[in-house]
């Protein structure tokens, strides 16, 4: 498979360039242009045998949307291909400051965490940066955004795959995101949510990038987590906690943990009291999630009174908490749903 063209940062397209005896401004005009939402091919105003040479290297047919589904929310579900045929979702929540994109990661994933749909059948490739970029480029150009004009405000790396098993395509898609030259993204409007590689946490804490970490908690302790999440059987909660406050150290960033309920495994009071005493002290707030039940496991989700039981817990104990509006129920809205309902159907 070809590197996507979309993966080059601004420095290797100008390096690419030079060996082409190309002068500068192009890189401005081909890296601007292919943030617009442009492929290399539609650009008139390079010439022919540049655009020859690039392709005989690149590829240019990166990402299309081949599908959208709209939900009575505004949420808008997309389906995406990618040049070697393969597909990967992506979900634009619409609020009143603007559109996040949760974006994906990989085609599959290989953490088989319980409750989602996404690993269900491992891992089948890494996105390349270019491709997590496409993703935002496509849909900020579905919503006719442009590079002066954005659309897609927010992006969260919450959609298929664990950002943090894909690290240096990851790093590459920030280098591309916050580019000036392309469509600027602050770090502040990118969040990356992990089921918790504590190697991987420590790196993108020191990596200089100052992103919005969410981490998939799920559990209160380590013996629910390695129920749910087999990954975490690699770390203890200790260890997790013990990255979380190094990461807000070092990037002074609020940590948001991520927390499914789920009926009869991790959202009784004393759980909630558990949870409580882990995080104290840390600059966090919880985000609970009511579970989005999949057909593939037996899982349930929890009743509206133990989830407001379980908030009032943490409340009383002076923890931030949200509550996950539950969007786009009606279009398959949890992690890899849709893919998984398409391939099935095809
Ligand atoms: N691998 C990363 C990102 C992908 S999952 C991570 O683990 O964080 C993104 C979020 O969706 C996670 O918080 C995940 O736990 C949640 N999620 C997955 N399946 C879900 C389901 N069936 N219902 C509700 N949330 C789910």
């Amino acid at each position: 498979m070809k590197e996507s063209i979309l993966s080059l940062t601004f420095d290797e397209l100008i390096e690419k360039l030079r060996e082409l005896d190309q002068p500068k401004y192009r890189a401005d005009q081909i890296y601007y242009e292919l943030h617009n939402g442009k492929k290399l091919e539609e650009m008139s105003n390079i010439p022919k045998d540049l655009k020859e040479k690039l392709l005989e290297v690149y590829e240019d047919n990166v990402i299309e949307i081949i599908k959208v589904q709209k939900s009575k929310d505004g949420t808008q579900k997309f389906l995406y291909k990618l040049a070697d045929g393969n597909l990967i979702e992506g979900v634009l929540m619409n609020y009143n400051f603007g559109y996040t994109l949760c974006v994906s990661s990989q085609v599959g994933c290989r953490m088989g965490c319980k409750f989602c749909a996404s690993g269900l059948d491992g891992l089948v490739r890494n996105l390349q940066a270019g491709e997590i970029m496409g993703q935002v480029i496509v849909a900020n150009k579905y919503l006719e955004g442009s590079v002066k004009e954005r659309k897609v405000t927010n992006i969260v790396l919450m959609g298929s795959g664990e950002p943090l098993d894909n690290y240096d395509n990851v790093l590459k898609f920030f280098n591309l995101a916050t580019s000036k030259y392309g469509l600027y993204y602050s770090e502040r409007n990118i969040s990356i949510s992990t089921c918790g590689l504590v190697p991987n946490m420590i790196k993108l804490a020191d990596s200089g990038y100052k992103i919005n970490l969410c981490l998939s908690l799920h559990a209160s302790n380590d013996q629910v987590r390695h129920e749910v999440m087999p990954v975490s059987k690699g770390f203890t909660i200790k260890q997790l906690m013990e990255a979380c406050k190094y990461y807000f150290e070092k990037t002074n960033r609020r940590i948001l943990f991520e927390y499914i309920l789920i009926d009869n495994v991790n959202c009784s009071v004393k759980h909630a009291q558990e949870l409580a005493s882990l995080i104290k002290g840390l600059n966090c707030i919880v985000n609970l999630i009511n579970l989005n039940e999949v057909k593939e496991n037996n899982l349930k989700r929890c009743s509206h009174d133990t989830q407001k039981a379980f908030a009032e817990v943490l409340k009383s104990k002076g923890i931030n908490v949200t509550t996950r509006r539950s969007l786009g129920n009606d279009i398959d809205g949890a992690c890899g749903q849709l893919r998984r309902r398409y391939i099935n159907k095809n």
